[in-house]
């Protein structure tokens, strides 16, 4: 069994439908996929139609823009109720946050004299409900500033670089209850990669399994290297949590992120359903 947790379409910042992204999955053998864009359910229905014609599984997950004293970390929920009011509201906050900061940062781009207009970024957008940073890169590259999305993100776009703007984003502990309560698991994405190990320390990972009832967390994933994953994964299981591997695959919008390059083990991905089922989620 190869089952891939945690991958994005272009309804947020990926750059296949979710039909796409499911087809390629069952052509490379990938058994069970798990759609998991930003801050949106409205890919999931698309990817349980195609992942019922091309024979494999669809798991149906979120990854939410969270923070953690200022900083930003990402929550995935898994089958949480994509009908459930508070989260929903939550979502939407976060999304119109999202593209609300356009102007200000396209004033930064122009003033460091990379002119776009919102048009250029809202061309690159594809059927995503929020305009993100992956997208204005995208309009960075099509005008030729820079080569690539990740040469956007180190000179521009980074938390606090250049071009960036600040957004709305929910607590992490926030985050965590509104999955519970919308009868998902939560599950830390990426706790450790990109220097959030400074905020998601061991105390606090601590604190938001006992105290808030986290459940799982990635260790393997494409941001974590060899000493890092080694490091976490005898912290989740001391924890008792769920440890997840995943490709956080972006279509074409990231290197090195292959569709299940790292996966998940079967024991785990049961044990997922099994809580899912228990407290009446959706699958
Ligand atoms: P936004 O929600 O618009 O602030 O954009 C966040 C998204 O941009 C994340 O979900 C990632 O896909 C991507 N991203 C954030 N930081 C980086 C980075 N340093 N390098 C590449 N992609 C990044
Ligand atoms: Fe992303
Ligand atoms: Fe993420
Ligand atoms: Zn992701």
């Amino acid at each position: 069994m190869r089952i891939d947790t945690h991958v994005h379409s272009n309804v947020s910042d990926g750059t296949d439908t979710p039909t796409r992204l499911v087809r390629k999955a069952a052509e490379q053998g990938v058994d069970v996929i798990g759609l998991t864009d930003h801050d949106t359910f409205d890919g999931l229905r698309e990817a349980k139609l195609a992942a019922t014609e091309a024979g494999i599984e669809a798991l149906p997950g979120i990854e939410i823009s969270c923070q953690a004293d200022g900083q930003s970390v990402h929550l995935l929920g898994y089958g949480c109720d994509p009908h459930f009011e508070p989260l929903l509201d939550e979502l939407a906050r976060v999304r119109v946050g999202r593209t609300g900061r356009l102007p200000d940062m396209l004033a930064k781009l122009a003033s460091l004299g990379m002119p776009l207009t919102e048009d250029d970024v809202l061309h690159q957008v594809g059927g995503s409900p929020s305009v993100g940073r992956p997208h204005v890169a995208d309009a960075l590259v099509a005008k030729g500033y820079v080569a690539d999305r990740q040469e956007a993100f180190d000179k521009l776009l980074y938390d606090g670089g250049p071009a960036y703007s600040h957004r709305y984003s929910m607590d992490i502990r926030l985050g965590i209850e509104l999955v519970r309560q919308a009868n998902g698991v939560p599950v830390l994405a990426h706790p450790w990669g990109r220097g959030r190990e400074h905020v998601l320390t061991p105390p606090v990972l601590t604190e938001l399994t006992l105290e808030y009832r986290l459940e799982g967390v990635e260790v393997d994933h494409p941001d974590h290297d060899e000493a890092t994953r080694a490091e976490l994964r005898p912290l989740a299981d001391r924890l008792g949590l769920l440890a997840f591997g995943s490709s956080d695959h972006h279509g074409l919008g990231k290197v090195d992120h292959e569709l299940a390059c790292n996966t998940t083990a079967p024991d785990v991905y049961d044990e997922l359903l099994r809580r899912v089922r228990a407290r009446g989620g959706h699958l």
